[in-house]
């Protein structure tokens, strides 16, 4: 029989009941650390007691009104956030797609409203991953997610991530933007420079183009700082966010500057699911745990523990990871032997990670592990090296 499940996925054989903080406990009785978070989503870890409490106590009073009438919760999680970020403004949505989708149309809004409707097309960069709608694969333009889905949303034009030069030389007066992903990470944790990103900004702004950043993946804490181009000391128009939003739950929002943000005249975009109070109440308990003192700080610390384990680890296998690369706790695993190889060999010993493009593992542990997870992921990780490597278990 055809499944009832669309097979779009490739789904290891497990199952988990129950996740108790960084662990999963599956059906069959075996417990798993978890550095996959569901794909850098569950940012708090599992189960966090406050979440459930928040949620909890929301879903026994009001889940979903609809974006016709006001949202106090809504309106708080978008103060929030303006506070803590270079944003004006916040459009609540469910999925990373969504956001960035919201982005891509700001983008050309934007020009439209100032007299220019030539201008609408978005430079994006190579190995990007911007979701699976169809202006969104468009943008990201990999072959496995283009092929048989043409033709693509026109209006996207892909230029090598990290070279200036080739996208300067892209420019031209039909483009309306640039979006790029602080540190890619479906296309292999690759991070950009610092000063990728500066000039990122700087072209920007001499072009008059919007400069999006999807900080899908990198932000909510990802890296160390609540959204990774704070690293660069930079601040893009127009932002992306999801993951780690709702901790699990699915909340997405695009964030812009006041100029960028006018563009969206009331009537012109909206979502049905976006900002309902069931899942506000969530997203304002994950910033209430974000925003406490100190909390970045752990984060930052434990990456940095974290990071210095697997650099000595690579030291040990040079014939299974060739490096360590990413930001705060966002780490690329480049292997030598096949990356399903090594996540097969974790995964028989307890811990979870996810592939990336290239040949790649990523490690996306919650923001609350502490030193003891760290030990326990990197005994895992020992081991499961020399069992690719045919010693030991
Ligand atoms: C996951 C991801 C998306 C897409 O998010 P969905 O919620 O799957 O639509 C977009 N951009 C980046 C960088 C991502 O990591």
């Amino acid at each position: 029989m055809f499944p009832a499940v669309m097979p779009t996925y490739a789904r290891a054989n497990v199952a988990f009941e129950k996740g108790e903080g960084p662990y999963l406990h599956a059906t069959d009785g075996r417990r798993f650390l978890d550095f996959g978070a569901g794909i850098a989503v569950v940012s708090l870890g599992h189960a966090h007691p406050y979440l459930v409490k928040v949620l909890q106590k929301q879903a026994a009073k009001l889940w979903h009104t609809s974006n016709l009438y006001e949202i106090p919760e809504q309106q708080r999680l978008g103060e929030r956030l303006v506070k803590h970020t270079f944003a004006d403004s916040v459009f609540f949505c469910t999925t990373g797609a969504e956001a960035m989708e919201c982005a891509f149309k700001i983008a050309r809004k934007y020009h439209y409203e100032a007299g220019h409707p030539e201008k609408y097309r978005v430079i994006t960069c190579q190995g990007a991953f911007h979701g699976r709608t169809l202006a969104t694969i468009s943008a990201g333009r990999q072959a496995k997610h283009v092929t048989g889905f043409g033709p693509l949303v026109e209006g996207f034009d892909q230029v090598p991530f990290g070279n200036l030069n080739e996208l300067r030389n892209a420019i031209t007066d039909e483009t309306a933007a640039i979006v790029a992903e602080p540190v890619q990470g479906e296309g292999g944790i690759n991070p950009a420079s610092l000063d990728y990103l500066r000039g990122l900004r700087q072209t920007a702004d001499e072009y008059g183009l919007l400069l999006i950043l999807d900080e899908v993946q990198t932000g909510m804490g990802r890296t160390g700082k609540l959204f990774a181009h704070e690293w660069a000391g930079i601040e893009p128009d127009v932002m992306g966010v999801a993951k780690g939003l709702g901790s699990g739950f699915a909340i997405a929002a695009c964030l812009a500057k006041e100029h960028a943000a006018r563009a969206l005249t009331p009537g012109s975009h909206g979502t049905t699911f976006g900002g309902n109070p069931l899942a506000m109440a969530v997203g304002n308990a994950v910033m209430d745990v974000m925003t406490e003192d100190g909390f970045l700080d752990r984060v930052d610390a434990v990456a940095e523990l974290l990071w210095r384990r697997l650099q000595g680890l690579a030291h040990f296998h040079p014939e299974v990871i060739e490096e360590v690369r990413g930001a705060g706790l966002m780490i690329g695993l480049k292997c030598k032997v096949p990356n399903t190889e090594l996540l097969d060999a974790m995964f028989e010993r307890g811990l979870l990670a996810v592939p990336a493009a290239n040949n790649v593992i990523r490690l996306l542990p919650p923001l609350i592990i502490e030193e003891i997870h760290v030990n326990e992921a990197l005994a895992i990780l020992d081991r499961a090296c020399m069992a690719v490597k045919g010693e030991g278990s």
